[in-house]
């Protein structure tokens, strides 16, 4: 019996997010926040899977609880995948948004070849190791600078052609019905019954292992 999921996030947008789209589960959603400061994941994968594998199975075996996370990020094709899994952090370890954005910019000046995508990789994984693997694209272009208020991250500089517009000058309702985070967790919604399922399997035929605290003592805490 599955009776707690949690959300390897203390991003409370996501956390909204998740516990909306899986408002059919039935089972309790829980979230980072809900267990006090926990040892961070170093996401220094060089994929999305990477990346949320390893939040969605940390925090598993952490807990000893079913756990779920994403990774996401844009991918430019003229700069070889770029800003990719450094979206976040693509001007530097302390940027935030803009800076981001106005790197990009400067990256790709002179570029005629505008061609990006979105993508989210999401995690299930339970704390012996196996893992669902869920993800979905979002293809656009880059603008040659910035168009709309709205959004966050990459959103004023990519075009989405069946939106006809940027993601920042799109509504989030909007946003949400191409978008990459949108369109996989449509999926996992889709296959709420069938991860249940998975999920009650694999936790009745391995016993979890017990929570070890102590592997992620000489984990950089302030990277989460
Ligand atoms: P995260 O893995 O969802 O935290 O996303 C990592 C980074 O990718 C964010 O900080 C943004 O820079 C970028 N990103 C991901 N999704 C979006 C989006 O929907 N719009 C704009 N930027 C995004």
């Amino acid at each position: 019996m599955v009776n707690i999921i949690v959300l390897a996030t203390t991003n409370t947008h996501k956390v909204i997010e998740f516990q909306k789209l899986m408002g059919d589960f039935q089972v309790e959603i829980r979230s980072l926040a809900d267990f006090g400061p926990l040892p961070p994941v170093i996401e220094d994968g060089e994929t999305f899977d990477e990346n949320a594998y390893k939040k969605a199975y940390h925090t598993a075996k952490v807990l000893g609880l079913p756990a779920i996370a994403d990774d996401s990020g844009l991918v430019v094709e003229v700069l070889g995948g770029q800003p990719g899994v450094h979206s976040a952090r693509y001007a530097g370890s302390s940027a935030g948004d803009d800076d981001n954005v106005d790197k990009l910019l400067e990256e790709m000046d002179g570029f005629n070849n505008r061609t990006a995508y979105f993508q989210c990789t999401v995690s299930i994984a339970v704390p012996s190791g196996p893992a669902l693997t869920y993800e979905a694209k979002c293809p656009g272009t880059i603008t040659s600078e910035r168009r709309g208020e709205g959004g966050f991250g990459y959103d004023p500089v990519f075009y989405h052609e069946g939106l006809g517009k940027t993601f920042a000058q799109a509504t989030m309702e909007e946003k949400n019905t191409v978008s990459h985070r949108g369109r996989v967790m449509q999926e996992i919604a889709s296959e709420s019954e069938k991860i249940l399922e998975w999920l009650k399997l694999r936790l009745e035929e391995e016993k979890p292992e017990k929570p070890d605290h102590n592997q992620f003592l000489d984990n950089d805490w302030s990277s989460q």
